[in-house]
């Protein structure tokens, strides 16, 4: 699955090139990839053909783009009810790709859906759901407003309204909008371990297994440490930890392990992480290394995964919750 980074990466792409166009026409190649539109085709077209794209937002590892009715204005330049009533959601799962391309290029084995948007200078006139697995998938749903007021999530143009299905999710560490203490303040009544409160995502959301691992190996702590032991600086720097490994991760274009991943672009992702805990068992930890201390990364099983430790820089407390 591709990891918040990544799909910032995505959402990043696909803004400068979908945003304040109109969808003019709809394909669906294959209605496995739209299952999730319970309406099925018809309904699924019919409510994408003559919108415009607002927006392309997300939260976590969700992403949707907020659709205008081309009638009520345009993005730039909404009209009194020219407020998006609802999203095309967007799931890459293990092997989706969205790729803009020019009307002549072949259509690629696994295209599912295509997308014809309005002619713009020297922008691709497609836009192109791939998906080989068929794990992904794209649906029409309907915005909500954001249970605190604030916006929706990470976009260009940011509003109060949420996709339904991201609504139950907390905000994630790249969110301008996310709350410190309304995490502490939740972390400390949940009776867990810090990683598992760090893999909740009606906590915090978007952080996966890799980066718990490394957010935890950053901040020197250890994945069972109970959460209601933890202090308010610890607590900031773990979460801190983890924005800073999701913000390299971004600067190097995103990262993922998996090679059918490709950006929106069409250009393979970035896969030499510089990992210092996750996959690492049996190697030397580099903090470790660096004060000439010799300690080996550790692998525990952990909710049906694994959790990467160095003994030594995250020692395992006393009263440990897995
Ligand atoms: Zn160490």
């Amino acid at each position: 699955m591709p990891e918040l980074p990544e799909v910032e990466v995505v959402r990043r792409g696909l803004v400068s090139w979908v945003r304040g166009r109109i969808i003019e026409r709809v394909d669906v190649l294959d209605d496995r990839s739209i299952r999730r539109h319970a309406l099925g085709a018809g309904d699924f077209v019919g409510n994408l053909e003559g919108a415009i794209v607002a927006d392309v937002v997300r939260r976590g590892k969700f992403l949707w783009m907020p659709l205008l009715d081309a009638t009520a204005g345009t993005a730039d330049e909404p009209s009194g009810n020219g407020r998006p009533a609802v999203a095309l959601m967007a799931h890459l799962g293990m092997s989706g790709q969205l790729l803009m391309q020019d009307a002549d290029v072949p259509d690629e084995k696994h295209l599912k859906v295509r997308f014809r948007l309005g002619s713009r200078d020297g922008m691709p006139e497609q836009l192109r759901f791939v998906d080989q697995r068929i794990f992904g998938g794209l649906f029409v749903t309907s915005l909500v407003p954001t249970d605190d007021g604030g916006p929706g999530g990470l976009a260009e143009s940011p509003l109060p309204l949420i996709a339904e299905e991201a609504a139950h999710i907390a905000r994630d560490p790249l969110d301008p909008a996310f709350s410190f203490d309304l995490f502490y303040r939740r972390l400390r009544k949940r009776k867990t371990g810090l990683k598992r409160a760090l893999l909740d995502q009606g906590l915090v959301s978007g952080i996966g297994n890799i980066y718990a691992d490394e957010a935890l190996w950053r901040s020197r702590l250890h994945f069972a440490r109970p959460t209601d032991t933890l202090r308010r600086a610890e607590a900031e720097r773990v979460l801190g930890s983890a924005r800073d490994v999701m913000l390299d991760a971004l600067a190097a274009g995103g990262t993922s392990f998996d090679s059918l991943y490709v950006n929106v672009n069409g250009a393979s992702g970035y896969f030499d992480r510089s990992l210092n805990a996750y996959g690492r068992e049996g190697q030397p930890c580099h903090r470790c290394a660096a004060a000439g201390i010799h300690a080996l990364i550790r692998r525990d099983q952990f909710m049906n995964r694994s959790s990467h430790t160095c003994p030594v820089c995250q020692p395992r407390p006393r009263n440990g919750r897995w």
